[in-house]
């Protein structure tokens, strides 16, 4: 399997009221063709940041380096019109909050079907009956009487799962997902994660950006752990749930549920007042004088990363 899409030293820096915050600050990742690769991290971390830098749907204010391969060409130098050519055909993404992502004056038929009479195929009445198959693809049945409704007719689970046949209507190669899961209901969330499975089983590559855990342990084949800009710990899922190493990581873990649902102590700093360390060390019980240089991304011998002191 090849490498579909590698990301070295990218960092988005925004400005906001005379401060910059450094989002998104030195990620190298690589994903490879068929995985799905979950990106985990609580609110703040910079995951959609990241997400949204991918595809060039930063807005303007924010400045991204650092190189986004794919096929060949760097996705941060494409021009917005070179971009649209990927968007959706090669690289489609699934945003987060449906309510608000969806258009409220156009029906779900005409937008599923937008990507596909943009990518795929013009002509309307095979548009109409690909919506069809989508619709029933994605469980929203019957499709006949689903297809000309508004969103405002719709469940919130019900218009993530059009947001996912959205995304992949003009057959991508890659689907990023930010957040597929947040504000719906346990049987939506099972929904969206048995949806995105049969999306892997065609092929189709998956990012998915989550703060859910669990969730995540469904659907992905790697984990990378985001904290503060930065990744954390990049491994193997069952490795990961089986003990992750990083002391954020081990935490994360803590606070699931069935590991009787304890909080990581403190919270993130503020990205604008990064001086140099660990970016974890204000809240980690290990941190010690060597804590004060920031560790690389130490190579374990299974593939897998970890950013930590520890492990050097
Ligand atoms: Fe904790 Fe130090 Fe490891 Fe950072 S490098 S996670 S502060 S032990
Ligand atoms: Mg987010």
């Amino acid at each position: 399997m090849h490498t579909i899409l590698e990301v070295k030293q990218l960092h988005v820096h925004f400005p906001t009221s005379g401060k910059v915050v450094r989002a998104v600050d030195g990620v190298d990742i690589s994903i490879t063709q068929s995985e799905t690769l979950a990106i985990i991290g609580e609110s703040g971390s910079g995951k959609s940041v990241l997400g949204l830098a991918l595809l060039g749907l930063l807005p303007a204010n924010c400045t991204a380096t650092g190189t986004v391969r794919y096929r060949g060409a760097d996705l941060l130098r494409l021009s917005e019109s070179e971009l649209e050519m990927i968007r959706g055909s090669k690289i489609a993404w699934v945003p987060q909050n449906p309510a608000g992502a969806m258009n409220p004056s156009m029906t779900i038929g005409a937008q599923i079907g937008e990507p596909i009479s943009l990518h795929v195929e013009k002509n309307r009445s095979i548009v109409r009956k690909k919506v069809l198959e989508l619709l029933q693809f994605i469980r929203i049945t019957p499709p006949e009487e689903r297809i000309d409704s508004y969103p405002y007719s719709f469940s919130g689970g019900m218009l993530q799962r059009s947001l996912v046949a959205m995304g992949i209507a003009g057959l991508p190669e890659l689907l990023i997902a930010d957040e597929p899961t947040k504000g719906i209901d346990i049987m939506n969330r099972q929904a969206v994660s048995s949806l995105l499975r049969i999306v892997r089983e065609k092929g189709i590559t998956l990012l998915v950006i989550t703060h859910d855990l669990s969730f995540a342990r469904n659907l992905a084949d790697r984990i990378a752990v985001m904290y503060s800009g930065r990744i954390m710990e990049i491994r193997e899922k069952k490795s990961f749930f089986k003990g992750a190493l990083h002391p954020y990581a081990r935490g994360m873990l803590r606070s699931l549920p069935e590991n009787g649902l304890h909080p990581i102590a403190g919270r993130t700093r503020e990205t604008d007042k990064y001086d140099g360390g660990c970016r974890f060390r204000f809240r980690c019980t290990y941190a010690g004088e060597k804590c004060r240089v920031e560790p690389p991304l130490i190579p374990l011998p299974d593939g897998a990363a970890v950013r930590c002191w520890l492990y050097d």
